[in-house]
């Protein structure tokens, strides 16, 4: 089937009251580690790349990629994000590529690391709006600004930084019309998120759910949203890794988000660290080996045994057959005549 619009997975991941995992691609591999994930456990799927990705694979590359999946994989809805777009070419440009979802994050500024100013958030996020909803691409925006830094985007430091005002949330979902939005919570980008178990005190999830009460119709989106299990840390580190210990955002809490709007949880870090510790295990305990196959055939299968825990965890499994995609034109319609329209002011109707 061909690409599905991020928006209709979400508004079906709200009616089913579950979360939809997105997962940060760069290579074949990833993509089959996912697809393998979506199909054993018959998940609705959320592919993205980010501007480091396109650069690393080339777009070209990247994009047939995922279009073979959506091939072999008819079964699946799969929809095409790109994360972190720091301008308004760059959401531009994904969208001539046949991306079918865009993240606006005008939080920082195009160089990817200095906070901007809420108003200069709310123009280009606007600006990326108007363009992509009548080609019925769907739009996530930021407001507040994430911990960490991430294939060099981030504007380091801790999570606990800019927290989302939710009073700005609400101005800003009304002038931008955003269809998902990322708040910052505490979370951070990366594998350093948290120095220990985090609790309530760096973890604000009592702004995400006031946010969702004010804001029932925007679908709200977590980053940073690894776990970093101990166990994958540890097989890292027993194959000569030097990983400092670290904590990330426990599953629990995201399932709290997740009864609590949040329908779209970014989940890179323990992709890597899985991928990793496979590839280390097998250079360190068969150095005879130099066929790439011999490590990454591991490294698909580890990746690919996480995502299908976070696809149960987060409820989307056994949902990839619950409704018919839309095609792309019938979204645009959706915005045109106002059906779509999340804004606080006109979807409280
Ligand atoms: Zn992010």
């Amino acid at each position: 089937m061909p690409l599905v619009s991020m928006r209709q997975l979400l508004d079906e991941a709200a009616k089913g009251g579950y979360g939809v995992g997105a997962f940060n691609v760069n290579d074949m591999e990833q993509i089959q580690a996912i697809m393998g994930a979506a199909t054993e456990t018959k998940s609705p799927v959320i592919i993205q790349a980010s501007r480091g990705a396109r650069q690393f694979a080339q777009d070209r590359y990247l994009f047939h990629l995922i279009l073979a999946a959506s091939e072999l994989h008819p079964e699946i809805p799969i929809a095409m994000h790109q994360d972190h777009g720091n301008s308004f070419e760059t959401c531009k440009s994904a969208i001539a590529l046949g991306y079918t979802s865009v993240m606006m994050d005008g939080s920082l500024k195009e160089d990817g690391k200095t906070p901007s100013t809420f108003e200069e958030n709310v123009e280009v996020t606007r600006r990326v709006v108007e363009y992509a909803h009548p080609l019925g691409v769907t739009v996530e925006g930021e407001i507040g600004v994430l911990g960490g830094v991430e294939d060099g985007h981030g504007a380091g430091g801790s999570g606990l930084d800019h927290i989302t005002d939710p009073d700005q949330a609400v101005e800003f979902a009304e002038r931008t019309g955003v269809d998902a939005l990322a708040i910052a919570i505490g979370t951070s980008h990366g594998a350093y998120k948290f120095n220990k178990k985090p609790d309530g005190s760096v973890l604000k999830m009592d702004v995400l759910i006031e946010i969702h009460k004010r804001l029932p119709h925007t679908h709200l989106v977590m980053h940073g949203s690894s776990s970093v299990p101990k166990d994958l840390q540890d097989i890292v580190n027993e194959y000569g890794g030097k990983l400092k210990e670290t904590w990330g955002v426990p599953v629990e809490e995201i399932q709290l988000g997740i009864r609590n709007g949040v329908r779209k949880i970014n989940v890179d870090t323990d992709n890597r660290l899985a991928i990793t510790g496979a590839i280390r295990k097998v250079l360190w305990t068969q150095p005879e080996k130099f066929d790439p196959r011999d490590y990454m055939k591991p490294a698909r299968e580890a990746m690919q045994k996480v995502v299908s825990q976070r696809m149960t965890q987060f409820g989307q499994a056994g949902h990839s057959a619950d409704y018919a995609p839309l095609p792309i034109t019938e979204i645009a319609k959706g915005y045109a005549s106002g059906a779509l329209d999340t804004r606080p002011s006109l979807a409280a109707k």
